[in-house]
């Protein structure tokens, strides 16, 4: 999000003479995080039976909620390229995969709470879900309440915007 305040955490904390170029790259992939802990998403499955195989390119979510709840999964696990790629065209003209960064890194997730989903099915080609996701960022609780839009491009669920 543009004009959103960094958090503490970035820029990484610099390793004195061991910070090699390797610091300065923005890490595309998947933080190594135990599969079998609980997915972010709260669904209360691990990750590796929710969200990680969308996460990690192994499958397409089938719906507009398995979208949603793993984007959100995508921000905690700061993988910036599943957010990029399931976002829709017109999005991604007005941003970049660096303000995604800098925004998912400058937040602590705290939790999500799906309220409710309208259409997004397997067989629909658009849906809505309405969400709650808890964040703190510089110091401060926020709660990010929106309807999002998804919609099927190629047979595929993408994110397209929030309608409030
Ligand atoms: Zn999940």
């Amino acid at each position: 999000m543009p004009g959103a305040r960094l958090g503490e955490n970035w820029p990484p904390p610099k390793t004195g003479a061991q910070n090699t170029e390797k610091g300065h790259k923005m890490p595309s992939k998947t933080p190594a995080i135990n599969p079998l802990s609980a997915c972010p998403c709260g669904s209360q499955k691990s990750l590796a039976s929710c969200c990680q195989p969308y996460i990690q390119g192994q499958s397409w979510p089938e719906t507009a909620e398995q979208l949603m709840r793993s984007r959100y999964s995508a921000h905690v696990l700061l993988a910036i390229d599943y957010l990029w790629d399931t976002w829709s065209p017109e999005q991604r003209l007005r941003s970049s995969k660096s303000d995604i960064q800098q925004w998912a890194q400058s937040c602590e997730w705290l939790g999500l709470q799906i309220l409710a989903t309208d259409n997004g099915q397997k067989s629909d080609q658009e849906g809505t879900v309405e969400f709650v996701a808890l964040f703190r960022q510089n110091g401060q609780a926020h709660q990010h309440h929106e309807r999002s839009l998804f919609r099927k491009s190629l047979g595929k669920w993408l994110y397209v915007d929030h309608r409030d």
